[in-house]
């Protein structure tokens, strides 16, 4: 399958190049030349296939036999080993769990397909890949889970002293093999500028085959277009409408929604539901982009102030604003707004939602509003466990809820890492000597 450039179309290039590579080196995002309907049968009968049949015949359309079907069956069986169930709160209202997988996000799921996508590549390497990350939290956690004990590929991971919360540390520094976290003395975007410098340095590259997992790799896009395609499966009536609830930072979640739909799946619209951050509401709303420094919120994963996957819906798109407001429509929620959501489904539903899901969970409300009750089928995204945000979630419901036994039990591990400064030569000197 070829790709392009969202900004240069004429320059295509393979599969294996776009996960390699992460970014165009005209800085654009990598797009699939084209995104085919699934067969007509396999829509028929889809209450017939399985999750990973599902993630299996979806990614045949992004990967077009660079990568043989047994191998990529194989790759598919062990990435995506943990479900994604629709849980049914009432006659117009479901939730699409997705922090089934090993850091209680869904972010486990690009993480993991990216590792064994990279790992099978990365064969062909003479080298070790070096693969460097900055992150302010979940996304490290992720990418470090998906690669540990990955073959050939070392990963280093680079965090801001003190600045991530004690769950995610655990989660980043008590993994040992391949995984080395480096806790450096300073912000993230010092991390950020740290892995940036890396990747010009000619020397660094001279020696280290070096490497990005960030979240702009196609490989990530992949296998979240599984579990929409899944979540359809799941939708008992489906002679009523679908409406998906995304709650949206980066904007990746909901571009593989699109794709999903693009595949021929019936979905009648997408709300990128957001915080205070609230550039692509914006951009919905006016068509104007605007983005702006990030302020920080109760589900801050989604504290973005200029979504990097914005480029891709535009294109996907071909800049049609019209076209894109039928599919997509966008509403910005409060911290208080989202702790009155986790309030409400608690006590409504008797179920737990995070801050993330309450955003997506307000969205639709006022979404579905102006249709007949129980006559669509609303799905919101809930992104993350609970407990991951345990304080805010305890304190909105007033209760203790329980840590799941995964999350638990890095807790009691030692934590591991190598302190460095901020300054790029004392990276530079650990990475050629590590
Ligand atoms: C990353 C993340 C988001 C935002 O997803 P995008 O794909 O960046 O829009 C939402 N919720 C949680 C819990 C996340 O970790």
């Amino acid at each position: 399958m070829n790709y392009y450039s969202t900004r240069s179309k004429n320059n295509f290039v393979s599969f294996k190049t776009a996960v390699m590579e992460g970014l165009a080196k005209d800085g654009g995002l990598f797009m699939p030349e084209s995104i085919a309907s699934l067969p007509h049968s396999m829509m028929q009968e889809i209450e017939k296939y399985s999750f990973q049949e599902i993630g299996y015949e979806v990614s045949k359309n992004f990967i077009g036999g660079e990568i043989p079907n047994q191998k990529l069956l194989t790759i598919i069986e062990s990435a995506i080993d943990f479900p994604a169930p629709l849980v049914e709160l009432s006659d117009q209202l479901s939730v699409l769990e997705l922090f089934h997988g090993p850091t209680l996000a869904f972010k486990d799921f690009g993480a993991r397909f990216m590792a064994k996508t990279m790992e099978y590549f990365a064969g062909d390497l003479e080298k070790e890949l070096n693969i460097l990350v900055a992150t302010s939290g979940d996304t490290g956690s992720a990418v470090a889970y998906g690669f540990y004990g990955v073959e050939g590929i070392n990963v280093f991971i680079l965090y801001p002293k003190g600045k991530v919360s004690l769950i995610q540390e655990k989660q980043l520094t008590t993994l040992d093999k391949n995984i080395t976290a480096i806790e450096v003395n300073g912000t993230f975007d010092d991390c950020q500028r740290l892995v940036k410098d890396a990747f010009v340095d000619d020397e660094l590259k001279a020696k280290l085959n070096l490497s990005s997992a960030n979240s702009i790799n196609i490989a990530r896009l992949i296998p979240q277009t599984f579990y929409f395609i899944n979540a359809y499966r799941q939708i008992k009536d489906k002679t009523k409408p679908v409406v998906i609830s995304v709650p949206s930072g980066n904007l990746g979640n909901i571009t593989a929604g699109l794709f999903a739909k693009k595949m021929g799946i019936l979905i009648t619209k997408f709300i990128g539901a957001t915080n205070r951050n609230d550039v692509f509401t914006e951009f919905i709303n006016t068509n104007k982009i605007n983005p702006r420094s990030s302020v920080h919120t109760l589900s801050n994963a989604m504290d973005v102030g200029n979504p990097s996957n914005l480029e891709r819906i535009v294109d996907l798109y071909s800049e049609d604003a019209a076209n894109v407001r039928k599919d997509i429509s966008s509403s910005s929620w409060s911290d208080e707004l989202t702790k009155e959501g986790i309030r409400e489904v608690f006590e409504k539903y008797n179920y737990i939602i995070d801050p993330h899901g309450a955003v997506g969970y307000q969205a639709l409300k006022q979404f579905l509003s102006s249709y007949d009750a129980g006559s669509v089928n609303g799905i919101v995204v809930e992104t993350a466990h609970p407990a991951k945000f345990k304080s805010t979630v305890d304190e909105t419901i007033g209760r203790d809820i329980e840590i799941p036994e995964r999350l638990a039990s890095c807790l009691t591990k030692k934590k591991n890492t190598v302190l460095l400064g901020n300054d790029f030569k004392a990276l530079k000197d650990y990475l050629v000597n590590a």
